[in-house]
């Protein structure tokens, strides 16, 4: 069985299955929509609808809940000329028929299906299964994302990280200031390399979402099982929203939505109450329109020169009795992660800002190493979403980051084993500074993303470049680029890189 990311378990059964024009359907009323869902993808291979049946012993294909199952989990049995999917909830049943597709090869035009009796048992081994998108560098739109979502969820990975502001744009709709798209979403320039020499060029680029199109992406993702987890980076790499409202800002120049890529220093002042209440504003809208549980706040460690020479900033500080700006970054994520708790939320920051004193309910998006025995305790304490920039960074190019260094990621490296349970997931990431058109985007997205899947659903097997070789084909079929070295019909395939 080709199946990918590799099930917990499978084996083969003697015996073998056919599907044709004359086979039919059960279903539990609750998977409904999911054996409808396959009955789709047999028509677009086989040009036949499966049709459905009241008798289960008339039918060929059962859906049948189970409430024991593990969450996302299922089992497919095809034995004795009948194939049996029992899951206790519909993303388990999803993914059935995403590992139907597979073993049904429906991505195939062909007359019947015919295929070995077997039997798969399976569930994620991470509740996490993430991609980060950065569109606030360049901008993709809904129809990129959605192609993203459709993909993801083929190889059962279940969140899109969208990164939708830094120091280069502000990409979301937000009623209460309106400035953030009218200016904070356009860039007059940026930094391109030219023979050889760095310059800013004088391109505009701008785009936002839409209220409209999160709503669409929200519920195109939510029918995939994939969850939106939007990402307000904050308290630096906010350029691009004071450019707009500089007042919130520590010196209230005004500045521009900022063309290189280095992180500007421009950071949101922690001493303004004001400030405070603008960003809230912000996350109250950003509450409304993604209903994932989770908020990603950025957090990265900036540089902090403007706090260290701004009046309200070390007013803050002396009324909090702190004497450090890291502390003062603690204090300003802890302000908007309790106004986002009680909007039900949970935050998500990346790990190299957070402190000691950094509140335990903060999952940590894990991106640089951690090596440091106090950032270890930071860790230890906390769930954490592994990220590893060495390893799930795909905007590095495949000479530094080949798909077998991500496809060894190891989520429990470096990982007590008494804190494995904290890890909550894997997520890869793709920034886009220098990723301009969709065509490079998807080229540094695939096949990588394909070995996240494997690792992120975490039972990885053996023959991973055997089990690719369809969702290549897959690829070719529907026109979208991905990086054919590891194709096997490519004559320049590099053999070593995938021998274990
Ligand atoms: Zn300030």
């Amino acid at each position: 069985m080709k199946i990918l990311p590799n099930p917990q378990k499978s084996e083969n059964i003697s015996g073998s299955f056919v599907l044709n024009d004359n086979s039919m359907m059960f279903c539990d009323a609750e998977f409904m929509s999911q054996a409808e869902r396959l009955a789709d993808l047999v028509y677009e291979s086989c040009g036949f609808f499966l049709q459905f049946t009241d008798v289960i012993s008339d039918a060929q294909i059962i859906f049948a809940k189970d409430a024991q199952f593990a969450r996302e989990g299922y089992v497919i049995m095809i034995n004795q000329g009948v194939a049996t999917v029992t899951a206790s909830e519909a993303s388990g049943c999803f993914y059935a028929v995403e590992t139907l597709r597979q073993i049904f090869c429906l991505d195939e035009k062909q007359h019947q299906i015919a295929c070995a009796d077997c039997y798969v048992e399976d569930f994620p081994r991470f509740e996490y299964r993430g991609l980060m998108v950065d569109i606030a560098r360049h901008f993709f739109g809904i129809d990129a994302l959605k192609q993203i979502v459709d993909i993801m969820s083929q190889v059962k990975l279940n969140v899109l990280h969208l990164h939708l502001t830094d120091d280069q744009g502000f990409r979301i709709q937000i009623d209460k200031y309106p400035l953030l798209n009218e200016i904070s979403s356009v860039r007059d320039g940026s930094e391109v390399v030219r023979d050889g020499e760095t310059i800013i060029d004088d391109i505009p680029h701008s785009g936002y979402l839409t209220k409209q199109q999160v709503k669409e992406l929200v519920d195109y993702a939510a029918e995939r099982n994939v969850q939106i987890v939007p990402e307000i980076d904050l308290p630096g790499h906010f350029a691009a929203a004071l450019a707009a409202y500089p007042e919130f800002s520590c010196t209230g120049a005004v500045s521009e939505v900022r063309k290189r890529w280095a992180a500007s220093k421009e950071l949101l002042c922690a001493g303004n109450d004001a400030a405070n209440t603008f960003v809230k504003d912000i996350l109250d809208e950003i509450c409304e329109m993604f209903p994932c549980k989770y908020v990603h706040l950025g957090n990265e460690n900036t540089p902090k020169d403007r706090w260290c020479n701004c009046k309200l900033c070390r007013e803050r500080m002396s009324e909090l009795k702190i004497d450090n700006f890291d502390e003062l970054q603690t204090y300003l994520i802890e302000t908007f992660r309790v106004h986002l708790l009680q909007r039900g939320k949970t935050v998500i920051c990346r790990n190299d800002g957070l402190t000691a004193t950094s509140d335990k309910h903060i999952v940590s998006q894990v991106w640089t190493p951690v090596k440091r025995r106090s950032a270890r305790k930071t860790q230890s304490e906390r769930q954490i979403i592994v990220s590893l920039r060495g390893r799930l960074h795909f905007s590095r190019s495949y000479k530094r980051l080949p798909l077998k260094r991500v496809l060894r990621t190891n989520p429990f490296k470096g990982v007590r084993k008494s804190d494995r349970a904290n890890v909550l997931g894997v997520e890869g990431a793709i920034w886009t500074q220098h990723i301009t058109t969709e065509q490079e985007l998807f080229y540094q997205l695939l096949p990588r993303l394909d070995a996240l899947a494997e690792c992120a659903w975490g039972w990885r097997g053996k023959d991973f470049v055997q089990r690719l070789q369809n969702r290549l084909a897959r690829y070719e079929k529907l026109g979208i680029p991905f990086n054919g070295k590891y194709s096997r019909r490519a004559a320049h395939t590099d053999s070593d890189e995938h021998n274990k």
